[in-house]
């Protein structure tokens, strides 16, 4: 089957998040089940552009609204990610450093669909599936079936992935004649709540919808962010595929971000020497259980209750454990944790910053993951931790819920809570500072944990099963 997977975000090429993960492995291993998997995305200026090789593939000009614009198509020549790859350069909008944060983010991706949907038009076949992942690339699907000029791929089948349905992609009626010319008796399909909605259209117009853990689907039904009604009135098309995770690149035994690999067998000494390093450069105790926190610094985290929730726990257990943040996010919750460092030297610390290399340290390092996430829909960091020995301490929520067992239900590897309330926080940390002093459970935990099959197989045939199914 040839399958065009279509993102803003795609590891190692750039990634801001989960996202990326997912459109990095998914098709390598859908190349691998012998699919014709490839995936298109707007060029940025990101380290990959100048260590890979490139040829130009397509190079024309289209218009977004009356504005004229050139494109190129390039094509990345070496298969360095086992699928081929397509990157569409519009100068002046996709070639910048960030992939979003920009004052004009709808223009630019709004002009990368339009481009890829004239490029595509002009192939001599049409492939079987265009699968697009999230709202950056939501009117594709719509643009595919109504915009005239794109008749000759109204028949393809379209499958929309939502990774994260807080974000919608929301603009303006102001912006409408952005779009090439459509049939204006289907206007109403780009409509919700009084703006034209990306996500919102891909849910209406995609032929299958899915998201990315079943626990998260049915949570969209009753949260998210306004489309309730429509996933309620859409529920026949759409289902939870949870993610895998891609064992090439998160494996501790071979993991190239690692000096000290491990395995199952010899998880205690492994963990111990890449702690050694963590706590060495972060001034931290070996002997303490060390919690850490990855990821974006906002509220859909709960990364703001986290700073109350560690000074409570350092108020009430002084001294037993220490604790490490990496992330990157909203100025208020990065000034928090930034003012905590001199506070409490020796116990905890802070990164402010997106670094790849020592997040594999932390999964590899740390005794415990906090992710004490108000929404999930799959949560990636938690599988990652699983797999290096970590114990994941999750809020019962979407894919936390799916992929975590409590350490006191049978099998159980991990520590889940309710709330993201500095109460059910801080009575975790205390059931986990228990866990370990108890080295043998702490050791068959962990054990547990590193077995449970996570790859990206399974989710590759489901995938192909849906796909199979219109
Ligand atoms: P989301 O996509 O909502 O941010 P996921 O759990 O699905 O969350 O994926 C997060 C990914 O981003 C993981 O690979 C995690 O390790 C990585 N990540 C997040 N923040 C950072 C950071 N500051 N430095 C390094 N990696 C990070």
């Amino acid at each position: 089957m040839e399958i065009i997977h279509i993102s803003a975000e795609c590891y190692p090429v750039a990634k801001a998040g989960g996202l990326g993960d997912v459109v990095g492995a998914l098709p390598k291993y859908q190349c691998k089940a012998g699919h014709d998997a490839k995936v298109v995305m707007p060029l940025y200026k990101t380290k990959f552009l100048t260590t890979a090789a490139w040829e130009v593939d397509y190079k024309a000009d289209a218009y977004l609204g009356n504005q004229y614009f050139a494109y190129t198509v390039l094509k990345e020549k070496n298969n360095t990610l086992g699928f081929p790859l397509y990157l569409i350069e519009i100068p002046g909008l996709t070639n910048r450093e960030k992939i979003y944060g920009y004052a004009d983010d709808t223009e630019r991706f709004l002009a990368f669909q339009i481009a890829l949907l004239d490029w595509m038009s002009q192939w001599q076949h049409i492939p079987d599936i265009i699968h697009c992942h999230d709202h950056h690339t939501g009117l594709i699907p719509f643009m595919m079936q109504y915009c005239y000029r794109y008749a000759k791929l109204s028949s393809i089948r379209s499958i929309f992935t939502i990774h994260n349905a807080q974000y919608q992609g929301w603009m303006g009626w102001n912006k409408l004649h952005y779009l090439p010319h459509f049939d204006e008796w289907k206007t109403g399909l780009l409509e919700w709540q009084h703006s034209i909605n990306p996500l919102a259209c891909a849910i209406k117009c995609a032929w299958k919808v899915t998201t990315v853990s079943n626990t998260y689907m049915g949570e969209l039904r009753y949260q998210s962010n306004g489309l309730e009604s429509l996933f309620e009135y859409e529920k026949g098309k759409c289902l939870g595929i949870l993610n895998g995770i891609d064992n090439e690149v998160w494996n501790p035994l071979t993991d190239t971000y690692l000096e000290n690999h491990f395995d199952v067998k010899t998880v205690g000494k492994g963990k111990k020497k890449n702690k050694e390093l963590i706590c060495n450069q972060f001034n931290l105790d070996i002997t303490k259980p060390l919690f850490v926190f990855i990821g974006r610094l906002v509220g859909e985290k709960a990364a703001d209750v986290l700073p109350d929730a560690i000074k409570t726990a350092l108020y009430y257990m002084p001294n037993q454990a220490n604790y490490l943040i990496l992330g990157t996010g909203e100025a208020h919750v990065e000034w928090q944790f930034e003012q905590m460092m001199a506070a409490y030297p020796g116990q905890y610390n802070a990164v402010i910053g997106y670094k790849e290399a020592l997040s594999h340290l932390l999964y590899a390092g740390a005794d415990f993951l906090l992710m004490p996430s108000r929404v999930e829909p799959c949560g990636l960091n938690q599988m990652y931790a699983m797999r290096y020995g970590t114990v994941p301490m999750v809020r019962n929520t979407g894919g936390l819920a799916d992929t975590v067992v409590d350490m006191g239900d049978s099998n159980g590897f991990g520590i889940k809570f309710n709330h993201a309330s500095i109460n059910d926080i801080t009575y975790s940390i205390g059931r986990a500072i228990e866990v370990f002093h108890n080295s043998d459970q702490l050791n068959s935990m962990r054990k547990t944990m590193m077995q449970i099959d996570h790859s990206w197989e399974q989710t590759v045939s489901d995938y192909t099963s849906v796909y199979q199914s219109f």
